[in-house]
């Protein structure tokens, strides 16, 4: 994917969100560290422009939640940054790339803890595929299959300098 790509990918998922949830009222989206964030922030914008009314952004940090990285990396971690409480929103979850669903299923711990959202939605950016968790995606910028020994390289400007999408080959 290119620059372009992405951005209209990013533009029909903020589109099928405003749909789907008949507006924005009563959301919120959650990025994932780190570039789940940034994903997020531009899924805002595209809404406010779609809406005309700005949606509420905030961030997860997933590391002490993984269940298969040792506890010492996780101490003194963040959970979630919420500018607003969740309890009875919809919380959109926001990622980059969609594996085995591990680091969604850790997302979720981290937002119930900070309160009982309504429901919880999840946008990608790229789905790969290989899932070990009954997860799925309700908004895909884009399917792309991979074996398990390719990698997604995901460049976001605000991160990486530019845009881009790419398959990785071992
Ligand atoms: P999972 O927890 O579903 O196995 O992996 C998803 C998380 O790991 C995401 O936060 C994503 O950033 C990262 N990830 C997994 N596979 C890839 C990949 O191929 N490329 C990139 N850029 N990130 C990946
Ligand atoms: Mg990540």
């Amino acid at each position: 994917m290119d620059e372009s790509a992405i951005r209209r990918a990013l533009t029909r998922i903020a589109h099928e969100i405003v749909e789907r949830n008949k507006g924005i009222e009563g959301c919120i989206l959650a990025g994932i560290r780190t570039r789940g964030v940034y994903l997020a922030q531009r899924i805002a914008e595209r809404i406010l422009e779609i809406e005309g009314r700005p949606v509420p952004v905030g961030e997860v940090d997933i590391t002490r939640y993984r269940d298969d990285r040792p506890h010492e990396a996780s101490i003194g971690a963040d959970s979630c940054e919420l500018p607003v409480p969740i309890k009875d929103m919809t919380v959109i979850l926001c990622d980059d790339v969609l594996y085995t669903g591990r680091t969604i299923r850790a997302a979720m711990d981290a937002i119930m803890d900070c309160g009982r959202p309504q429901s919880i939605q999840l946008a990608v950016l790229v789905d790969r595929g290989h899932r070990e968790l009954p997860i799925r995606p309700d908004y895909v910028g884009k399917n792309v299959p991979t074996s398990r020994q390719e990698q997604i390289a995901v460049g976001l400007r605000e991160f990486d300098r530019t845009d881009g999408v790419t398959i990785i080959h071992p």
